[in-house]
């Protein structure tokens, strides 16, 4: 079988109501998405935070095989393709390989310990109303009346907004819920550490990206400050950039995205890292239905850690803000039940692109 053809999208979904996290407000979500076509009909589909050349595509990926998926990788690492780009190309030859062999990308990743993922809501952003603390708080409890048993909310504006609402939230929401809350790395140290103090009063379930993403110094200080769980790393590209992360015990939690990493290659290498180092993954996931689809393909595949009766829950990042493109591009929406969902079946991915929804937005 050989790769016949290579189309990139540039998919741009224009937001409603726009949302803030501690760095930006978010008015569109933009995506880049690939489409695989080989010699034998199998086509497939994989995302990335960014898009390959025209050339690299040309002259490493036309012509191999799906199969050759080490060696596309390689070859577009040391051609200079951003490694975000690469996550893209490597997710559609996993689509592929899955088509071809007849199973879902979970059975090629050594096969699936669960086939459905407890998934965690991910929003309570700010958002521009009169009642920031009203606001989040109806938002918390209908996640909640969802059934979703974890949830994360975004802190990183500041001591007051940020301890004054994650103690409401956490009222409304009561003990037995898991409680995450994520700066986007807008902290310095010092104020990570001074906020994080207050915060970890509410019994939370891990802080995401207090500081820069990359100050791995920087984690290990707030790790030994804080007693609470500190989870970063989703912006972080290729194994080199995880492994003084890893290695150093910078973070309890990596949270690896798919599409950013290097798509199902490089996240193997970097989840088999952080085992080898006693680091908990938990995949960041924040995209289309490829993603989110390739996203539970990896927690399927992921052994509990450790294997205790009452395990660490594999935990799915469930975006709940307004997105066409996770909702409306796989033609079977990925859903949940009671903030559970259920690992896709189908050979590849899993998931049949619906056409007309990448048109509109593309
Ligand atoms: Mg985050």
């Amino acid at each position: 079988m050989k790769i016949v053809d290579v189309k990139t999208y540039s998919a741009v979904y224009p937001v409603k109501q726009p949302f803030s996290n501690a760095m930006r407000t978010t008015r569109e979500r933009a995506f880049g998405i690939v489409e695989i076509t080989t010699d034998s009909g199998i086509t497939g589909w994989g995302e990335g935070a960014t898009l390959p050349a025209r050339r690299a595509i040309d002259t490493h990926v036309i012509g191999r095989s799906p199969f050759d998926n080490e060696v596309i990788w390689e070859a577009l690492h040391y051609q200079g393709t951003d490694t975000a780009a690469i996550s893209a190309i490597d997710i559609a030859l996993w689509d592929i390989m899955g088509k071809a062999l007849n199973q879902p990308i979970c059975n090629l990743l050594g096969g699936a310990f669960r086939t459905r993922v407890q998934a965690y809501a991910t929003g309570l952003f700010r958002r521009n109303v009169p009642d920031h603390t009203a606001a989040l708080v109806a938002e918390a409890r209908g996640y909640a009346d969802q059934g979703f048993k974890a949830m994360k909310m975004k802190v990183g504006f500041g001591p007051d907004y940020d301890i004054k609402n994650v103690a409401a939230v956490r009222r409304a929401i009561g003990e037995d819920i898991l409680f995450a809350v994520d700066a986007n790395c807008g902290y310095d140290r010092g104020s990570a550490i001074a906020v994080g103090q207050r915060l970890a009063e509410n019994n939370l379930l891990w802080f995401e990206e207090p500081i820069s993403a990359d100050d791995v110094e920087g984690y290990i200080e707030i790790r030994r400050a804080l007693k609470m769980r500190i989870s970063g790393a989703e912006q972080l590209r290729g194994r080199w950039a995880f492994r003084r992360m890893i290695q150093e015990g910078a973070l309890d939690i990596i949270q690896p995205d798919i599409c950013v990493c290097g798509g199902f290659t490089e996240y193997r290498k970097i989840a088999a890292m952080a085992s080898a180092n006693h680091v908990r993954v938990i995949p960041h996931m924040f995209g289309t239905a490829i993603r989110l689809a390739a996203t539970l393909h990896l927690l399927a595949a992921a052994p509990d850690s450790p294997r205790a009766h009452e395990p660490f829950p594999a935990l799915l990042e469930y975006d709940m803000s307004e997105n066409a493109l996770r909702t409306q591009l796989a033609k079977e929406s990925i859903t949940h039940t009671d903030g559970v969902v259920a690992v896709p079946q189908g050979p590849g991915l899993g998931i049949e692109i619906n056409r007309d929804v990448l048109k509109q937005y593309s």
